[in-house]
């Protein structure tokens, strides 16, 4: 069963939902109508309606008591049902919170319409035996299809959806919210048979609702089915990450079955995470902050870079034995590597947090003389002493700025949402230094505008992200992605 992908029409009036009927039918054959949005629904305006459509239809009326905008009574609402029915919709939905006798009357005389009864928790995601007593009780009702929709508080409740959906042919399931996206992307993976994708932005008719334009051009959605293979960003913040834009273009060049998603997570559910994304034997991740040390206790194997380290951005399960690498340190040099050769160069590194160890490493294994400075000093004497390279002070920043040949800015200073904020001041910098910062967003940090203007050579964080990602798809896929795709893509992201 391949799974379809659905656009929900949420106009508020007839004429505006045919627009929005004719510009979702352009990508996709099915369409929900939301006709409980439109303002004073009744038998005529939804007639006219289904007399526009030329692809299949459900027709979905959810009352104000389920998160729905209908406000007529029940019967009202149940004879609007019914009246699809007639005009052969091809799938009306219908609650399971509705009255059993009327749901029975429906499917009674549901002559050539499917119906889909449909539970929705707008709140979280109930445990699998709870869920599955759900699936069984609505069952029992005989419908043709049965909805089950939750809302996911974290990563870890998609797998109780996809645990649900295992040997089912007649469930539409997945999870709302931000944290819920996975499932609607990896529907076709895990067996759901119909997934929502919004018209635009504006137009989502839940939360954590995708736009269709979205599913295809970043996800190759069309492309997911069951072998595809899952990689994915664990970061706190990875939904503002990039590197989906990035590596799921290359996938889909060189017609490898892999899908890069983002997986947003705390400290607390990685542990959960981690067994699940054992279990469905997930192929691979990237690793962000603040998961790259912790990280390390919970895979089976570190390489001897990333042990040197001491930092994991990269995990490859290589036959359930999850591998773990640092490409950081390989992104930060190649990038470095565009502008100056290292060997013999003195490098002032700012910042001692796990992405200053992976330059240093870098930087060392390149020959460069460096230097450290940290906001907490002692985390730069230990580092200096780990990596034995010099340390100092930064009471005095132009001289370390003069004595330098390179500045690395591995501190997350400047970052967004602080984007007015610079480790080095103005009146700090001299000109002729090659200047990086790592800070991925925004690209042109405040650092780097500064340095620019007193005529440093700049590099941005992009650089470095987009090298260490190469690195990172030929560790997942063992091939080269194009280069000038994935700059590309990046640039677009920009
Ligand atoms: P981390 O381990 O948390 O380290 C953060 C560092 O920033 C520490 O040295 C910290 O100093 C310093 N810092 C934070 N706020 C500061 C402030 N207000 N003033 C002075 N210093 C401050 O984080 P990380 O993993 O190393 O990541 C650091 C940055 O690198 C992030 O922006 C991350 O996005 C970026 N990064 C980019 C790439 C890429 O591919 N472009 C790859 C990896 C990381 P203390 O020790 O005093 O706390």
């Amino acid at each position: 069963m391949k799974t379809r992908i659905c656009v929900p029409v949420t106009a508020d009036t007839v004429d505006q939902a045919i627009v929005d009927l004719k510009q979702a039918e352009k990508f996709t054959d099915l369409v929900e109508l939301r006709i409980d949005f439109i303002k004073n629904i009744d038998i005529g305006k939804l007639e006219i309606l289904l007399k526009n459509k030329t692809k299949e239809v459900i027709v979905t009326c959810r009352p104000k008591s389920l998160n729905g905008n209908f406000i007529g009574n029940e019967k009202e609402r149940i004879n609007l049902l019914k009246k699809s029915i007639e005009l052969n919709a091809e799938f009306v939905d219908i609650e399971s919170d509705s009255d059993n006798g009327l749901i029975g009357d429906i499917i009674q005389n549901k002559k050539n319409t499917k119906i889909i009864v449909s539970y929705h928790n707008f709140k979280e995601t109930p445990k699998l035996e709870q869920l599955a007593n759900i699936y069984n009780d609505i069952k029992k009702l005989n419908p043709d299809l049965i909805k089950i929709v939750t809302f996911a508080g974290s990563i870890n409740d998609n797998f109780e959806i996809f645990k649900l959906l295992k040997d089912k042919n007649d469930l539409i399931s997945f999870c709302m919210g931000l944290r819920g996206e996975i499932s609607r992307i990896l529907a076709p993976k895990y067996g759901s048979c119909i997934t929502f994708a919004s018209l635009n932005e504006e137009k989502v008719s839940a939360p954590g609702q995708i736009d269709i334009n979205e599913m295809d051009n970043v996800y190759n959605f069309s492309l997911i089915n069951e072998e595809t293979m899952v990689i994915g960003l664990i970061g706190e913040h990875a939904e503002h990450s990039k590197s989906k834009s990035i590596m799921n273009p290359s996938f889909k060049d060189l017609k490898l079955n892999f899908v890069y998603l983002t997986f947003k997570l705390t400290t607390d559910e990685l542990p959960a995470f981690m067994k699940n994304f054992r279990q469905f034997e997930f192929a691979g991740a990237s690793v962000t902050i603040p998961h790259k040390l912790k990280i390390i206790k919970m895979i089976d194997e570190i390489d001897e870079t990333a042990q040197k380290i001491g930092a994991t951005n990269t995990i490859v399960n290589k036959n359930d034995k999850l591998m773990g690498y640092n490409t950081d340190y390989y992104g930060a040099i190649e990038a470095l590597k565009e502008k100056t050769p290292l060997n013999n160069k003195k490098a002032l590194v700012l910042g001692a947090g796990g992405a200053a160890r992976a330059v240093i490493y870098g930087l060392k294994k390149e020959g460069a003389g460096i230097t450290i400075v940290n906001r907490t000093k002692e985390k730069a004497e230990k580092l200096a002493s780990d990596f034995d390279v010099k340390f100092s002070e930064i009471n005095n920043m132009k001289k370390l700025v003069i004595d330098n040949d390179i500045i690395v800015n591995t501190t997350s200073v400047g970052m967004v949402p602080n984007i007015n904020e610079s480790i080095i001041k103005e009146d700090e910098f001299v000109s002729g230094k090659i200047v990086m910062d790592i800070v991925p967003i925004p690209p042109n940090t405040k650092l780097l505008k500064i340095a620019k203007s007193a005529g440093c050579q700049v590099i941005s964080g992009n650089r470095m992200l987009l090298h260490q990602a190469i690195k990172q798809f030929r560790l997942w896929t063992g091939q080269d992605p194009k280069f000038k795709l994935m700059e590309s893509k990046l640039k677009l992201t920009l």
